[in-house]
């Protein structure tokens, strides 16, 4: 029998039973899309052999034993790798996760007038490609973000499907003025690339209310370093409808008062390895009392819809 297996991006395999069902079916996909409207976030338009399939996550939404970690830190030369974070979520259901480097390779953040040189982008560049390089498994997938600093390597974006930019009030700066910064930030939007934003609590509401406000922005730990969860809410920013939150190290309380507030399409499962454990983590969201459609949508369905808003074309 014919098996196929469709590829989104460089990031995602969809299941080929699904693929095999849809088609023996013989349902039309467009068709399935206006029958179940509630799907339609986590279909996506992808190309094979030259023909547009509508493809959907149905073994995804069925199965609730598929997890995805939404912030994972993995280094190359220094720090837990990879390997070690598939070690010790081994006994889980996380099946997929977002993957960016450490912090430590990207730039010095314990100097706070740290200045840029060949070196340090040469060591980011390989950092970011060893992120790239991880997507090797069909057991377990990742989805690749990009680590960006103050060069704003547009030239490196093409193969990422996010963005993760970080920094804390002690650390050098993102030079926001410079015109690569506004360049990488319209490309960020036009491809709909989903940012995890790391900043302090002035600079957030910059990023999104000024810089950036078409972009699709998860502010981690639902705040608790970006100024602080109630002074993100006082702020009024997670009321808008392109920014979420992820859930690492953020605690019970925070998570259920956030998706009490704010909804549970607008949060998402984090461990922040190697600074969080995964296990502990996905515990705390498993043992919140929420139907099994709010887990499932904080798990899994909320960063799929996320990345497959991500503008495809350049990559396929
Ligand atoms: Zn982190």
């Amino acid at each position: 029998m014919l098996r196929p297996q469709f590829t989104l991006a460089q990031n995602l395999v969809i299941d080929a039973n699904t693929c095999i069902k849809i088609f023996q079916d013989k349902i039309q996909p467009k068709k399935l899309l206006m029958i179940k409207p509630h799907y339609y976030n986590i279909i996506d338009l992808l190309i094979s052999d030259g023909i547009f399939c509508l493809l959907c996550y149905f073994s995804i939404s069925r199965n609730m034993e598929y997890y995805i970690d939404s912030h994972v830190h993995c280094g190359r030369l220094s720090g837990p790798s990879f390997q070690d974070y598939l070690t010790q979520i081994e006994q889980t259901h996380i099946k997929t996760a977002v993957v960016f480097s450490s912090v430590a390779e990207i730039y010095d953040r314990n100097d706070p007038n740290f200045k840029d040189n060949t070196d340090w982008q040469l060591r980011r560049t390989k950092a970011n490609e060893h992120i790239l390089s991880l997507n090797t498994s069909e057991e377990f997938k990742v989805y690749s973000f990009f680590f960006v600093w103050n060069d704003f390597s547009i030239e490196q974006l093409k193969p990422f499907v996010g963005i993760k930019w970080h920094r804390h009030h002690d650390e050098p700066k993102y030079d926001y003025k410079s015109p690569r910064c506004r360049e990488f930030i319209a490309e960020i939007q036009r491809r709909n690339l989903p940012v995890v934003l790391g900043e302090e609590f002035e600079n957030t509401l910059l990023f999104i209310s000024e810089l950036a406000p078409q972009a699709i922005v998860i502010i981690p730990h639902c705040g608790l370093l970006n100024g602080g969860y109630d002074e993100l809410c006082k702020s009024g920013i997670w009321k808008k409808a392109n920014v979420h939150a992820d859930t690492a190290l953020a605690g019970p309380e925070i998570i259920a008062d956030f998706i009490g507030r704010y909804g549970h399409e607008k949060i998402l499962f984090g461990s922040d390895f190697p600074f969080g454990d995964p296990v502990f983590e996905l515990t705390n969201i498993l043992d919140l009392r929420l139907s099994g459609e709010v887990k499932e949508s904080i798990l899994c369905s909320n960063i799929v819809r996320l990345t497959s808003q991500v503008e495809r074309r350049d990559c396929l």
